[in-house]
C-alpha cells in the first residue's frame, strides 16, 4: 500500500472509529441476524486481483456491521462486560504498526520489557505481594492452562519423562461453581475426565474447605496424586467468592498448587472497600486476572501471576539452565506458556494504566459497584421480583417471580423476558442457571454504563415482564 494511500485510508478508518465510539449507542446491541446469514453475502473465494480500500470498507459497513454484537455499547450486559477504552484501541493500534513479536528478548527487547513493567505496575495496583511475576496470555483459559502445567511439574515429577502413563493418577479440585475452562485444562493436560474432582459449596456458594481436605484425603488414600486446587474470586454464574485463605491452609499440608481465577473480579482488590473477598489470594502459587474483562483494556489481555516464575519456567522453557547464555539473563517470554510468538498486548495495557491513573481506575471501578448496588435495591423493592445474594461485584442476578408461579413454567417465562429485551435490541442480557433454575445475569462493567442505561434496561425487563 503506498504511504499516501495509507495514511488516508488510516485517517479515515480513525475517523470512522472516533464516530462509532460516539454512537456506538445508537446501534442495537444484538444483531437481527440468523446464522449463515454473514458468510452467504460474502464470496467464496478471495479476489483474483486485489479491490479498492473503498469496496471493501464498504462490504465491512453493509455486510459486518450488522452482524456485529456490539460489546462497546453502554447497554450491554451479558456474559462480563467490557470495554475497549480510547486509550486502549491507540496501544492496539501502534502495536499493529510496530507487528513485533516479542517471543525472546532480542526479538523485541522493548515488548518484552515492558511487558515486564506493565504487568508488575498491575500487580502493585491489586495490592499483591512482590513476588508475584506476570506475564500476559490471550485469555484466562490460556493462562489457566499454564499454570496448570506448572502444578503437574510439581506434583508429578515422574511425569516429566515419561509422561502421566507412568506417574500416578493426579487430581485437580474445583467447585462445581468453576468456570469450564478449567475442565478444559484438566482435559489437555492429560489428566482425563477423572483427573477434575468437584468439592461441594456451602450455602453462598464459595467452596466448602472441609470438604475439599476430606476430599484430598480420600484420594491419597486411595493413590491419588493431589496436584492443584483451582479456587474463583467472582464465579462466572453468580460471582461468588470461594475462601481462599482457608482453602491456602488445606492446600499448604499437601504441597499442592493453588491456583486462583479472578479473571472477571481481580481488578476490584484494588477498592479498599472489596479486598475482604480477597483474603488470602497472596497465598496463592498462580492468580488470574484479565484487564480486557473489567479494566478497559480490549480483548485480548489476560494476566497470569505465579509467585515463583521458576516453576512455570520449568513446565515450558526447553532451555536447560546449564545452557543459558549470558543474554538469557533476559527473560524470554516464550519460556513462559505454550506460544512460542507473543503480540506486543502489553502496550494497550500500559496506554490504560497511564491515562486513566490508578486514582482513574478505581473510581471507574467504583461506579460500576455503584449502579450494582443501586439496580440490587431497585430489585429488591420491587414486586414480583427476586434477586440472588450473594454477588458482591458489579454483576446483579435476578428473576421474575410472581405469585403462584414455579419450576418450568416460571424458567419460561424469565426466558421469554430476556429474549423479548434482546431482540429489541435496546440491551442484551445473558441467563445462568442455579440449581437448575434460570436467574437473569445483569452484568456491569463497560466504560460507558451510566444510570440511564441500566435504569433504561431495567424498564425494558418489568415490561417485557409484563407487555400487558
Ligand atoms: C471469563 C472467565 C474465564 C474465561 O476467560 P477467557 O479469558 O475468555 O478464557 C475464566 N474464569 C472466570 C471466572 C471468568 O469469568
Amino acid at each position: 500500500m503506498p504511504p499516501g494511500d495509507f495514511r488516508e485510508w488510516a485517517h479515515l478508518s480513525v475517523d470512522w472509529v472516533s464516530d462509532y465510539l460516539e454512537r456506538v449507542g445508537e446501534y442495537p446491541v444484538l444483531p437481527d441476524i440468523a446464522p449463515g446469514e454473514v458468510r452467504d453475502r460474502l464470496p467464496p473465494t478471495a479476489p483474483e486481483h486485489g479491490e479498492s480500500v473503498e469496496e471493501f470498507l464498504r462490504d465491512f459497513e453493509s455486510v459486518v456491521l450488522p452482524g456485529i454484537t456490539h460489546w462497546n455499547h453502554p447497554a450491554f450486559f451479558a456474559y462480563f462486560a467490557v470495554s475497549g477504552s480510547g486509550p486502549g484501541i491507540v496501544g492496539e493500534l501502534l502495536a499493529a504498526a510496530l507487528n513485533v513479536n516479542a517471543m525472546v528478548w532480542k526479538s523485541s527487547p522493548a515488548a518484552t520489557e515492558l511487558e515486564e513493567v506493565a504487568v508488575d505496575w498491575l500487580r502493585h495496583f491489586l495490592g499483591l505481594p512482590r513476588e508475584f511475576r506476570g506475564t500476559i496470555n490471550d485469555t484466562a483459559s490460556t493462562s489457566t492452562f499454564s499454570a496448570l502445567a506448572a502444578a503437574r511439574e510439581r506434583c508429578l515429577p515422574e511425569a516429566w519423562r515419561a509422561g502421566l502413563a507412568g506417574a500416578p493418577p493426579g487430581r485437580i479440585y474445583a467447585s462445581a461453581e468453576t468456570h469450564s475452562s478449567i475442565a478444559k485444562s484438566v482435559h489437555a493436560l492429560g489428566f482425563g475426565r477423572n483427573g477434575l474432582r468437584i468439592v461441594a459449596t456451602g450455602p453462598g456458594r464459595g467452596m466448602d474447605p472441609a470438604a475439599l481436605a476430606r476430599a484430598i484425603e480420600e484420594d491419597v488414600a486411595e493413590g491419588f496424586r493431589p496436584v492443584a486446587v483451582t479456587a474463583t474470586i467472582g464465579t462466572t454464574s453468580t460471582t461468588a467468592v470461594d475462601p481462599v485463605g482457608s482453602i491456602a491452609e488445606v492446600v499448604r499440608a499437601h504441597n499442592i498448587w493453588l491456583h486462583v481465577d479472578a479473571a472477571y473480579a481481580g481488578p476490584a482488590a484494588a477498592l479498599p472497600e472489596m479486598q475482604l473477598h480477597f483474603a488470602g489470594w497472596e497465598l496463592a502459587d498462580s492468580i488470574v486476572v484479565n484487564p480486557h474483562k473489567w479494566l478497559f483494556t480490549p480483548v485480548d489481555c489476560s494476566v497470569l501471576y505465579v509467585r515463583n516464575s521458576a516453576e512455570l519456567k520449568a513446565a515450558f522453557s526447553l532451555v536447560p539452565a546449564y545452557l543459558e547464555t549470558a543474554e538469557d539473563e533476559a527473560s524470554h517470554l516464550m519460556d513462559h506458556g505454550l506460544a512460542l510468538g507473543r503480540r506486543f498486548r502489553a502496550l494497550k495495557l500500559w496506554f490504560v494504566m497511564r491515562y486513566f491513573g490508578a486514582a482513574g481506575l478505581r473510581e471507574r471501578l467504583a461506579h460500576h459497584l455503584t449502579l450494582a448496588r443501586r439496580l440490587a435495591a431497585t430489585v429488591d423493592a420491587a414486586e414480583d421480583w427476586e434477586r440472588w445474594r450473594p454477588s458482591p461485584f458489579s454483576l446483579v442476578v435476578l428473576r421474575y417471580r410472581p405469585r403462584g408461579i414455579a419450576g418450568e413454567e416460571l424458567d419460561a417465562m424469565n426466558m421469554a423476558i430476556i429474549d423479548r429485551v434482546n431482540r429489541s435490541g435496546t440491551a442484551f442480557l445473558a441467563h445462568t442457571e442455579i440449581d437448575g433454575e434460570v436467574w437473569l445475569r445483569f452484568a456491569i462493567g463497560n466504560i460507558h454504563t451510566m444510570e440511564e442505561h441500566v435504569d433504561a434496561a431495567w424498564t425494558a425487563l418489568r415490561n417485557a415482564a409484563d407487555p400487558g
